[in-house]
Formats: structure tokens, sequence, C-alpha cells
């Protein structure tokens, strides 16, 4: 199973009626026909094509790509499988429309939807079995700006400037230490948490968006299954990357600078892990930023969907080529789908000497 790469074409906003539009795309049923084209910016009567899972033209809603792209993936989640949902493209492409969303119903983003799809899910779990599965939901959101990880739960003027430690966990997994974990367990809960959390996002206006986040927001929600012979944790991670654009066309001052030089940092370690685990080498450069090591594609176990988001216009054509040949080469990544182990409860163990719990392999169902 490898990364699972869609394209999303924002439309049109109001002050761009005028722009020339590059991109043309084909929405298609699977790989062979979803594709998106873009001229050669040094000669233009040249295309460029390229394929992913699936393409979103303009005028594709929230629902749809839902439906169609996260939905899925919850069936896994409630099976000990973690999921990775990452929003990925230049400022003022839509990966916070995409993510996040709007206020209105139809305009919510893939976050919520996830978030009312597990809650769902999770009742009916907990009534078919007439209260012998448990399904506990809790939520961690944190940042990372200039290479720094924040909790998004405490406020700015309580933060360390250093920031939080990471460190590597079993399994391979890496975690953020000391972050805060609110237990949630309806929708309407979720969002009071979420919103408060958002208000503490590091944002700046840069020429590019004025409104446009320049760090990577981390949303973990994490699933504990219980039954009364088993305990199963799984997290589904919601990623909302900063921009991918780059930092010598937005007219930065020196502040700026520093900022989206480490953005660009990172998504260029990013980039080089890609590249690294598409040429199978032996060293893929995790460690040389927070956010590779956090995100560790390929390293990790479970479901990864990456969301290309792409604007249509002439300003954004040669952010969107190299933004099209990072996708190219991240769809080659390779994903285990593997369960996470359950922790096992069986009656109290015999004294034997040692201590703890039995870890045994057992799908839950
Ligand atoms: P990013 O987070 O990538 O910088 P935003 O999500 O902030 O980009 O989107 C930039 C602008 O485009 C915003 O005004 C947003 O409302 C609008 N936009 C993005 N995607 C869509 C969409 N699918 N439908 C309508 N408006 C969109
Ligand atoms: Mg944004």
């Amino acid at each position: 199973m490898s990364v699972r790469v869609v394209a999303r074409i924002r439309p049109l906003l109001k002050t761009e009626r005028d722009v020339d539009q590059i991109l043309t795309e084909h929405a298609g049923a699977d790989e062979k026909t979803s594709i998106v084209k873009i001229p050669n910016p040094k000669n233009l009567s040249e295309e460029y094509s390229f394929q992913f899972s699936s393409v979103y033209g303009q005028e594709s809603t929230q629902q749809q790509i839902f439906d169609a792209e996260v939905s899925p993936t919850i069936k896994q989640l409630f099976q000990g499988i973690d999921v990775t949902i990452f929003a990925y493209g230049s400022t003022g492409t839509g990966k916070t429309h995409t993510m996040r969303g709007g206020r209105a119903l139809t305009d919510r983003g893939m976050i919520p939807r996830l978030l009312s799809s597990i809650f769902r899910k999770s009742k009916a779990l907990e009534k078919s079995s007439n209260g012998d599965t448990t399904v506990d939901v809790s939520m961690s959101y944190y940042e990372i700006y200039n290479d720094r990880v924040f909790d998004l739960f405490e406020p700015p003027e309580k933060r360390n400037a250093t920031g939080l430690a990471i460190r590597e966990a079993e399994g391979g997994k890496t975690v953020v230490v000391g972050l805060t974990e609110e237990p949630c367990s309806t929708l309407k809960e979720f969002e009071v948490l979420y919103d408060r959390a958002n208000a503490n996002r590091s944002t700046g206006a840069t020429k590019l968006n004025a409104h446009s986040s320049r760090s990577h927001a981390i949303l973990c929600v994490k699933l504990t299954m219980t039954t009364p012979t088993e305990t199963r944790v799984s997290v589904a991670s919601a990623i909302d990357l900063a921009g991918s654009e780059d930092n010598r066309r937005t007219g930065n001052d020196k502040h700026r600078m520093v900022e989206s030089a480490s953005i660009n940092k990172s998504l260029f370690v990013l980039a080089q892990c890609v590249e690294a685990i598409g040429k199978k080498q032996s060293r893929i450069p995790y460690r040389e930023s927070k956010m590779t090591r956090i995100l560790s594609l390929g390293q990790n176990n479970g479901i990864c969907v990456m969301i290309l988001n792409l604007a249509p216009t002439k300003p954004f054509h040669l952010d969107t080529l190299s933004s099209l040949n990072f996708a190219n080469r991240t769809k080659k990544i390779e994903v285990k789908e593997v369960e996470n182990e359950p922790i096992f409860k069986g009656p109290p163990r015999q004294a034997t000497g040692t201590s703890g719990t039995t870890i045994q392999r057992q799908p839950l169902r």
C-alpha cells in the first residue's frame, strides 16, 4: 500500500476573475484517468501531465472529498490502524479550507467531518455491544513553528519559547512530550476545543495571503477501544502543513524570512525524505526536522492520504509545478498497513516473577 495522493484544485476567488488559468484536469474513475495538466513555464506550448489516485476539480465539494477519501479510512481506524491525512500546497491553495473548512454545514472540512463520523461510529459500537465495548476519544493539537513544537491548547503567553521536546516511543512512533490531551465525546465539545486552539495558532500577514498560517498544525485524535478482554488504541492525525511556496517571491521582510526559511527547511527535508524513500536509499534524513520526525512517512505503520491543494491560476505556476513534482514522488512511498498491538487484559496471572501486561495479537471484533 502506498501513500494515496489526491489532487484538489480550488475554484477562482472573487479577486481572480481576470487572472489567467493554467491548469486543466480530468477527474477520472481511476489513476490512469485522473490527471492534472500544466504548461511548461519555459515553453508554454508544451504540457506536463500528472496522474493521481483521484483528482477533484474546482466544483468539487467537501462532502465528495470526505466520502471518497477520508470516510473509507475510518473503518481501519476502528480496527486499530493509524490514519494520517495531510494537506500539502502553497499558501492560498485551500489547505485550511480543505482540512478545517468554513462554518456553514456544507463548508465543513475534513476534520470536523472525521470527528463527527468517529463519534457516530463509537456510539453505534457501544450500543450494538450492549455496553461491553467502550470507545474513548481524546485529542491533542499542536503546531510546529520555526522547528519548535507548541501545544495549541496552551495560550501563546504561557508558551516556553523553546517549545516541547519530541522523542521516539516504542513501535518507532514519535511522540511530543507533555502535550495536553483533551477528552471529548461529542462534536459540540470538539468544536469548542478546536476553535479555542485555533485562536492560538501563529499567523502572520504575507504578500501571498494575509491570513495564511506560517506553521504546520497537527491534530491527533486518539481512540481507545475497550472490550472485556482487550484495549486497543489508534490515532487519526490530520495535518495542515505550512505553505510550500518559494520565499523569494513572497516579498518577506527579515522576520518573515526567518520563518519562511525554516518552514521551507522542513518542507525541503520532507522532499529529501520522499526522494530518498523513492530511491530506496538506506538513510532517510527524517531527523533533520521536527516535522519530518513526526510525520515519518513510510516508517509509520498505517494509512496515509495526502491531499495536494492547487490553485488554478498563473501567479502560482512555478509553485504549482514544484508541488506536482513533489506529490508525484510522494505517491510512490510504501506504507505498511499494520494493526496496533492490543493490550490483552486476561485474568490476573500467577506470580511468575514477571510483571506487566501480556501483549497478544488478536483482532478486535
Ligand atoms: P491555504 O490554507 O492553503 O493557505 P486557504 O484554505 O486559506 O489556503 O484558502 C485560500 C482562499 O481560498 C480562502 O479564501 C478560501 O476560503 C478559498 N478557498 C480555498 N478552497 C476553496 C474551495 N474549495 N471553495 C471555495 N473557496 C475556497
Ligand atoms: Mg492555511
